[in-house]
């Protein structure tokens, strides 16, 4: 723990507010700057821009980043350039791969010698291995990445940064060994109050939703996980909220989930698609479709031989990021899968591309004997099941624990009928070869980072 935080830990919690304002007053000014303010309208007309003015932006945009990247940074010296913004994604297609071990073990490989220097933004993020890599912005890319997503995520969604919010993460904004409220702290220049997504437990619903409607949050923002929970508090305690809009980050949202997010605070429930990297973004429309920011880097899917997937084919995402000249990353792979719809337009009026799916790497995908991976399987609990979390847990011998915390629904509390059901359901998609187990929980055991996991599979 950083000593910061520790102080910050030990100070009496009225004063806790106080330093999340000093530290937000910090941050707003950070973010919200001249470029922020210049950009805003620009991405918003972008927003519903013919294809071809796209292609055209992001040509020019890459061709200048790939001419300065080769010129200037070390681990992108000497590699081919575009003679013409026309040649730019082509080009883009010769670079290799970002090497992830020289990223992590030398970032200065991939920082610009000048823009990288002095006042820049260092941010520290961990993938799937837990391997902590570091990420380095500058001014511009900080208030572009605020940019982005107040035009792509606030306004689609009709809320903006000076409406009130409440956001639901796993900063330690409180103790995390602390047992009363308050488990939030108000940031004033923010206009945010931000909740700990470590302490959601069921006694602390009451606690949770009075802090809310005190707050009359304009839109709730966070883990799909935790705004579930909230949606639980709410439906438990009566304690309702009215909110504009719901936009849920960082975890899948799944089908079961945005179906009672919807239900519960009666508006808007939009999915988000992003990476501390900086390096991609996409937004839901009205139209409930994902659209790829691709102004704001180059989104593309491979197959296992490094070629383009087609519509309808899932693969592997590569991206390049359009926004940050102080380290740009350049066919950098996330570790992601997804999948582009059929290009069709859409009736939100926006040329960007669809996404047909993504499955993040929050999720681990099941192995079976017959060596298909099996990826999002939230389809076997919608239905009106009565479970409030569910997690399935593949161990090492290649059987399935389904961990599942039930609740009565509409006067329906959990029987074995359900059991068989869900069994059903599972079978349907996994065969009859693996042993399946269930395994009642008062609640799903979140991991380090305090996000959900669908789905886990243990390895040897
Ligand atoms: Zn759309």
């Amino acid at each position: 723990m950083k000593p910061s935080l520790w102080l910050y830990h030990h100070l009496p919690p009225v004063a806790w507010s106080v330093a999340a304002s000093l530290r937000a007053w910090q941050l707003s000014g950070r973010r919200f700057g001249s470029i922020f303010a210049e950009a805003v309208p620009q991405i918003v007309r972008r927003t519903g821009a013919p294809a071809a003015e796209l292609r055209a932006y992001q040509a020019e945009r890459l061709a200048m980043l790939l001419t300065e990247a080769a010129a200037s940074i070390p681990a992108y010296r000497g590699l081919p350039v575009p003679t013409a913004p026309g040649d730019a994604l082509e080009t883009l297609a010769r670079w290799p791969l970002l090497d992830l071990g020289r990223l992590r073990a030398n970032p200065a490989d991939y920082c610009h010698p000048m823009r990288a220097r002095g006042a820049v933004i260092r941010l520290f993020t961990s993938g799937t291995t837990g391997t902590p890599k570091q990420i380095v912005r500058d001014a511009e890319a900080e208030q572009l990445n605020y940019a982005y997503s107040e035009a792509r995520w606030k306004l689609t969604a009709g809320v903006d940064r000076n409406d009130r919010w409440a956001m639901i993460g796993g900063q330690l904004v409180v103790p995390a060994a602390r047992r009363r409220p308050p488990f939030w702290v108000r940031a004033w220049p923010l206009h945010q109050l931000y909740l700990s997504s470590y302490h959601l437990a069921p006694e602390h619903a009451e606690a949770y939703m009075r802090a809310l409607a005190g707050w009359r949050p304009a839109y709730l923002l966070g883990y799909a996980s935790s705004l579930d929970q909230l949606a639980a508090f709410s439906e438990s305690t009566g304690i309702r909220l009215r909110p504009r809009a719901v936009i849920s980050n960082a975890e899948p949202l799944y089908a079961h989930v945005r179906e009672r997010l919807a239900r519960v605070f009666g508006c808007a429930v939009r999915d988000t698609y992003g990476s501390t990297e900086g390096a991609l973004q996409a937004f839901e429309c009205a139209q409930g479709r994902l659209h790829v920011s691709t102004d704001f880097g180059v989104f593309e899917i491979l197959t296992p031989e490094g070629a383009p997937a087609p519509p309808g084919v899932p693969g592997r995402v590569v991206v390049t990021g359009l926004t940050n000249r102080a380290m740009p990353l350049v066919r950098y792979e996330i570790g992601d899968t997804a999948t582009w719809a059929a290009p069709e337009p859409c009736p939100c009026g926006s040329s960007f591309p669809v996404l047909a799916a993504v499955e993040g790497r929050t999720d681990d995908l099941l192995l079976l004997p017959d060596g298909r991976r099996i990826g999002r399987l939230d389809p076997v609990f919608k239905g009106g099941l009565p479970i409030r979390e569910a997690q399935i847990v593949q161990r090492r011998d290649g059987s399935i624990d389904v961990r599942i915390a039930t609740e009565e629904r509409a006067g329906i509390a959990w029987t074995e009928a359900h059991e068989r059901q869900l069994l059903r359901e599972l079978r349907a998609r996994l065969g009859d070869s693996i042993a399946i187990r269930f395994e009642r929980v008062e609640r799903v055991e979140r991991s380090a980072n305090g996000k959900f996991k669908a789905v886990v599979r243990e390895r040897a």
